[in-house]
């Protein structure tokens, strides 16, 4: 007799509910009907499948394109009392025969495997000889060329409803749009299947852009302030601001390591290691990091540097706050970012008709930055979703942005631009509007232009938020030649001419954005004081378990849990049973040495 979806949420997880559509998608497949899932990070998806493996007979096949996961996926399922094991290029021939010969017999409840590998006749009757419960094609948008992630190899998983007719298939992905969308469904023979498209609003990030003025510093004070003590993730545009923002922070007293493409191969992996496995490490990364990071505590992803699109930003950020505690995503942008991304996209190689679709995605993402309105809004609006109310935790909700009447300014400055011929950067034309009377204004003679010296009523640094919101508007436009000169669109005719006005938000000083929703100060002082002493002893036995163990803290228990537990003091087993995340499996392995904390806490015996 196979349980039921609620027996096997219970006693394998230990959780007391389904969340989302998760109960929707599991019965449906359960009842062996195909489902394509598209769930934001955080949202629940590995249930989907897991679940229904353990409801039907037969073993659950997960295709991933992420080898170097499968390892902890595994661990951490074997944990639970789960029939667990995978298949990639990383295994040893006997450990991988040995699986093989587990999965023929029916001793498998779940099989982790490489799409490549999938593709091999060998495999494929493999599986032809053995009871499958269900195919779980897990990040399927990688069967998308519209994506960044395309692999061949998943293309021929659309073979798999012909070659298993009676075999329920559920792909899942956490892209969001559209386009992507209809090719996996189509790619993937999945346009029949049922559809299950939840919200991609991550209501436990709260969204921050703040503009650039001295970028390491402002960092700093937000790491101090906001994260100490956390795990997170930093970004940076090259390698060598990978290399040397990670320096500058270890020198700062930070526990923070470099990753990018560049670096050997087991630096990158050592590196990915400690953040996965040690706690409050920070990573300082191009983007070559974090498909595939699947840690669940990551606290915050700040960004140094623009991203090019909503897209790749909203991708980045996802990575925050899988567990749905609250995280932060932090972004510093100024002028020089959008300079230097615009031309970075026009001296790229590759056709027009790709550039303008690039330049449409920046825009996109520089209208998301000087937006003056609530910054989930404008993001989920992005990805076709509505959100009706301002969400309360952004900045721009946080902290009302005030905006002013910037249409003198703006056209001082697009005069300003125009009269110098539109072939000089922003520095310059600020120091003419501002009557500047350095050797470069005079060898132009710039000191004789009318506009010369109108723009006193503003410094230097208001003239550059000016010029940042009107590049981003689309009112000015950057040169590709490398020295960033500025030149007028057709889109400023309206406001030369005084038919149109112009709103501009006000920078904020920057000071950390305080609210309801705030995200706690630091892990560990949104626990009570007098909490504190069991709280660390929960942590410090799970850090021992886990690495007598060698596996990441998370795999043992997550930090939602050890919570539940300071919450419950639970003192007896069944009490330790209705901790959210405590399931039969961990309870036997776990339950006592968690309990010993516990009641060593509660009644302390003398020394
Ligand atoms: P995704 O793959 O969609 O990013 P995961 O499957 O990793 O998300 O789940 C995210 C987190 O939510 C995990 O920590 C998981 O244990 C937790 N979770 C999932 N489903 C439930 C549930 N029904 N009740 C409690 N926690 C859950
Ligand atoms: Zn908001």
């Amino acid at each position: 007799m196979e349980a039921t979806p609620e027996q096997v949420l219970e006693r394998v997880f230990g959780y007391p509910s389904f969340v989302g559509e998760q109960e929707a998608i599991i019965h449906s497949v359960v009842d062996g009907g195909d489902a394509l899932v598209l769930m934001p990070t955080g949202g629940g998806k590995s249930l989907c499948y897991q679940v229904p493996a353990l409801c039907r007979p037969g073993c659950g096949v997960v295709i991933s394109p992420l080898i170097a996961l499968m390892r902890d996926q595994v661990d951490a399922l074997r944990e639970l009392g789960v029939r667990a094991g995978y298949l990639n290029s990383t295994l040893d021939a006997d450990t991988a025969a040995a699986n093989e010969r587990a999965l023929r017999n029916g001793e498998l409840d779940l099989l982790y495997i490489a799409p490549e590998r999938l593709n091999q006749p060998r495999m494929l009757e493999l599986l032809h000889q053995s009871p499958v419960a269900l195919f779980a094609i897990d990040e399927a948008h990688c069967v998308s060329q519209w994506g960044h992630d395309f692999r061949s190899d998943y293309l021929e998983l659309g073979k798999l409803h012909e070659q298993f007719p009676s075999v329920p298939r559920i792909a899942l992905t956490a892209t969001a749009d559209l386009r992507t969308r209809e090719e996996i469904a189509r790619r993937l023979d999945l346009e029949d299947a049922r559809h299950f498209i939840a919200s991609f609003d991550r209501p436990n990030i709260q969204y921050r852009i703040t503009q650039k003025t001295n970028a390491r510093q402002q960092l700093l004070r937000f790491l101090k302030t906001e994260h100490a003590g956390d795990a997170g993730i930093v970004y940076c545009l090259s390698r060598k601001k990978v290399e040397a923002t990670a320096h500058w922070l270890r020198e700062q007293g930070f526990n923070a390591y470099p990753y990018h493409a560049g670096l050997p191969a087991e630096d990158r992996n050592l590196n990915q290691q400690r953040f996965l496995r040690e706690e409050g490490v920070i990573i300082v990364a191009t983007i070559a990091f974090g498909m595939g990071i699947d840690k669940p505590d990551v606290r915050f992803v700040a960004h140094l540097d623009l991203p090019k699109s909503i897209e790749s930003w909203y991708q980045e950020t996802g990575r925050a706050g899988r567990d749905g505690e609250p995280a932060t995503a932090w972004l510093a942008y100024g002028l020089q970012d959008v300079i230097k991304l615009r031309q970075m996209l026009e001296n790229s190689e590759g056709a027009e008709e790709h550039k303008r679709a690039e330049r449409y995605k920046l825009d996109c993402m520089l209208g998301l930055c000087e937006v003056t309105t609530c910054r989930r809004q404008v993001l989920l609006d992005y990805f076709g979703e509505r959100l009706d109310q301002p969400c309360g935790n952004c900045d721009t909700c946080l902290q009302p942005v005030a905006t002013w009447d910037a249409t003198e300014a703006a056209r001082m400055a697009l005069s300003c631009v125009y009269r110098t011929g539109q072939r000089f950067g922003v520095n310059h034309i600020i120091d003419v509007l501002r009557g500047g009377d350095n050797q470069k204004v005079r060898q132009f003679n710039h000191n004789e232009l009318s506009t010369w010296g109108i723009g006193t009523d503003l410094d230097a640094n208001q003239w550059r938020s000016v010029f940042r919101q009107l590049v981003a508007r689309g009112y000015l436009q950057v040169d590709v030649d490398g020295y960033g000169a500025l030149h007028l669109t057709q889109s400023c005719r309206p406001i030369l001419r005084g038919e149109e006005n112009v709103q501009l938000r006000e920078d904020a000083k920057e000071k950390p954005a305080k609210g309801p929703k705030t995200s706690r100060p630091d892990k560990d002082t949104a626990i009570p004081e007098e909490d504190q002493p069991l709280w660390q002893a929960l942590r410090a036995r799970r850090k021992r378990i886990a690495d007598e163990h060698g596996v990441p803290p998370y795999v043992i228990f997550h930090d939602a849990t050890l919570m539940d537990m300071l919450a419950r003091r639970p003192l007896r087993e069944n009490d330790m049973l209705s901790v959210s995340g405590v399931g039969e499996s961990k309870l036997e392995k776990y339950g006592a040495e968690f309990l010993e904390v516990i009641r060593e806490h509660e009644y302390p015996t003398d020394a």
